[in-house]
């Protein structure tokens, strides 16, 4: 099938794919935008194309230049990595009328599962449990009102069209509501081009659990076991772990057959996520499905095995699964941390600059994924994230342990990091008693 992979983003993601291709003996394109032109995708990828300037509606989100980069360099396939393209059904559509191969979901799994509101209606017909809420999209605040009291207080509002953990309030009562569905609203309009709504009943306290799931293009479908991605700030993931420790092989079983289900109904193919909240009560409820790579994705591949990135590339080379849900074993604990170029101390303010010295932590068990190196300039342009630390041990306390250990090691100067935020949450006694959920870090941390 294909030989030549262009990857169609920036950063840790773009040298994870390089990496991924290398190994299978595929060629690889970068493409950058002007101020990227000192990243090290730039450097490692066999070609690089340049897109356009710094702002990413003109390079990693305009889809003409990288269609073009792509056939001016002979690419057959494009890894859209994770945010930018990679859930836009346009760029699926135009990738399929120019004989590109995505390696992605199809236009068609992106708009059955990409618009919440929309995956919401498709998973209540195929009996999967999802939050109470409404069933179908809000027009003014008025309609909306009226949902949330047969809902019931607290409630969440929701963009349709959200992602990265915007577009979403949370109203404790009734004469809040107006106020916040309004601003959310219009937020949503602006930052989604989108403004319809949806309403849930806002769930107290509960843990953030998402499954892996594998698709190929015969209907063979299996996940691979879940991640805790509990410890959030303002709805974004901070830290991750896999497994859950609190869920036991029969809860972990329904789960997964339910991830599995709502993968089936839209005849999924490919990487993708099933997210669900789990109650206190062990109640488990689908919140929406994100049909590319995460962030994540490491530390499923370190307790599995399994390389995520080179699924994804055999199964759009149309190659069978070579393994079935009784292959997949779970072996130990891991433990993502996102090191992220910003002050926790100044309400985590973006701390872009020049990274004067970087060490990198080794060592038995230990993993970085991080696209910086001495000297380079981290541009103030894009996410703040610029790297992840995975640690593996036998157990969660040997994962944690050997966290810390390589956190310690670790060394970033010229710029604030948030390394110090992350030792604190290892330290915290809840934390290390596994007593967590998605109000963990404001709670117990800031
Ligand atoms: P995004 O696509 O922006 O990441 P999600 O729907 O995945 O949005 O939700 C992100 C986070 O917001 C969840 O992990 C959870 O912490 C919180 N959240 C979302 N829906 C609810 C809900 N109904 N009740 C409580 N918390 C919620």
């Amino acid at each position: 099938m294909f030989k030549k992979v262009l990857i169609a983003n920036r950063g840790e993601i773009a040298l994870r794919i390089i990496r991924a291709c290398k190994e299978m003996g595929l060629n690889t394109v970068a493409v950058y935008s002007e101020i990227d032109r000192d990243c090290l995708h730039v450097h490692m990828a066999d070609e690089a194309i340049c897109i356009g300037p710094a702002d990413s509606s003109k390079s990693y989100l305009n889809i003409k230049n990288i269609i073009s980069a792509a056939i001016i360099s002979g690419a057959e396939a494009i890894h859209p990595g994770y945010g930018f393209l990679s859930e836009n059904p346009k760029f699926a559509r135009v990738c399929k009328l120019q004989g590109l191969k995505l390696i992605g979901p199809s236009e068609e799994n992106i708009r059955k599962m990409g618009n919440k509101s929309e995956a919401r209606r498709t998973m209540v017909e195929a009996g999967i449990p999802v939050v109470p809420g409404t069933k179908d999209v809000t027009i003014n605040a008025d309609e909306g009102l009226k949902l949330a009291k047969e809902i019931g207080f607290p409630v969440i509002i929701k963009a349709s069209s959200g992602g990265g953990g915007r577009g979403m309030r949370i109203v404790y009562s009734e004469k809040e509501f107006t106020d916040a569905f309004n601003t959310a609203k219009s937020e949503s309009a602006v930052a989604f081009n989108d403004d319809s709504m949806y309403i849930e009943k806002y769930i107290e306290e509960p843990r953030h659990i998402e499954f892996q799931i594998l698709a190929d293009e015969y209907g063979n479908i299996l996940h691979l076991g879940e991640r805790d991605c509990s410890l959030q700030r303002r709805n974004q993931k901070v830290l991750e772990e896999a497994p859950c420790s609190i869920i036991d092989s029969p809860l972990r079983e329904k789960m997964g057959e339910m991830a599995v289900k709502a993968a089936k109904t839209v005849n999924y193919v490919g990487a993708g996520t099933i997210e669900f909240l789990l109650d206190r009560y062990n109640n488990f409820y689908f919140i929406e499905m994100n049909t590319r790579i995460q962030v994540e994705h490491p530390v499923t591949e370190v307790i599995t095995g399994i390389d995520l990135i080179k699924e994804q590339i055999k199964i759009a080379k149309g190659e069978e699964l070579k393994f079935t849900q009784d292959d997949i074993k779970i072996s130990g604990h891991a433990i993502e941390c996102r090191i992220n170029a910003e002050d926790p101390n100044k309400s985590f303010r973006p701390s872009p600059g020049t990274v004067e010295h970087y060490f990198v932590p080794g060592g038995n068990g230990v993993r970085v994924d991080s696209h910086i190196y001495s000297g380079y300039r981290i541009p103030p342009t894009y996410d703040s994230m610029i790297g992840k630390l995975i640690a593996w041990g036998k157990n969660r306390e040997e994962a944690i342990a050997r966290t810390r250990r390589a956190l310690d090691e670790m060394i970033i100067t010229g710029i604030n990091t948030n390394i110090d935020f992350h030792r604190k949450i290892l330290d915290n006694k809840k934390f290390l008693e596994n007593q967590i959920n998605t109000s963990f870090i404001e709670k117990e941390i800031m």
